[in-house]
């Protein structure tokens, strides 16, 4: 509104209106569907899982080697420059165990989260998985652990076709 637009033009329509079908309307439900692309280097890093491959981003700079990948190095303001295969063998870092579900109920057994340094990546380097196979209360910082992968005929390019990581024997 303004000192010369007093009201807006047309005619207001309510409820009443739509409702005794004075004007056409129509009802749909809204399908929202989403789609958006993993980028390059995650995109690389999920085609490797498929083939039970774990890859990297190298900078030639900082000489860091960094996983999961990314196509830019947040130390030196540069593209990173090449790919590195490295291990599926790490060191915990850290870990929780948790005798929660997402949804807040309780667990029968508890499940153990850790981030894992991945062998051949640079240090603080790693992937945030399940340690299974090992009793929740032996597990510890700097164990040494290697990955379970699924088999290679269920793999899909995702993170899950690791199923979890397991002391390494
Ligand atoms: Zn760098």
């Amino acid at each position: 509104m303004s000192s010369k637009v007093s009201k807006y033009p047309g005619t207001e329509i309510d409820l009443k209106d739509i409702e005794s079908g004075k004007f056409l309307s129509t009802h749909y439900e809204t399908v929202l569907k989403y789609d958006w692309t993993s980028g390059v280097a995650i995109s690389r890093f999920l085609d490797g899982l498929k083939q039970g491959e774990l890859w990297a981003r190298k900078c030639n700079k900082c000489g860091r080697i960094i996983i999961p990948p990314r196509m830019y190095c947040e130390e030196d303001f540069r593209p990173t420059d090449e790919w590195v295969q490295v291990k599926d063998t790490g060191t915990v870092n850290t870990f929780s165990i948790s005798y929660v579900n997402n949804d807040a109920s309780r667990r029968e057994k508890p499940i153990v989260v850790a981030v894992v340094e991945i062998d051949g990546a640079s240090p603080l380097m790693g992937i945030l998985h399940l340690l299974g196979e090992v009793e929740p209360g032996k597990v510890e910082v700097g164990m040494k652990v290697e990955a379970v992968w699924k088999p290679q005929s269920e793999r899909e390019g995702a993170i899950t076709d690791i199923l979890h990581f397991r002391p390494r024997r």
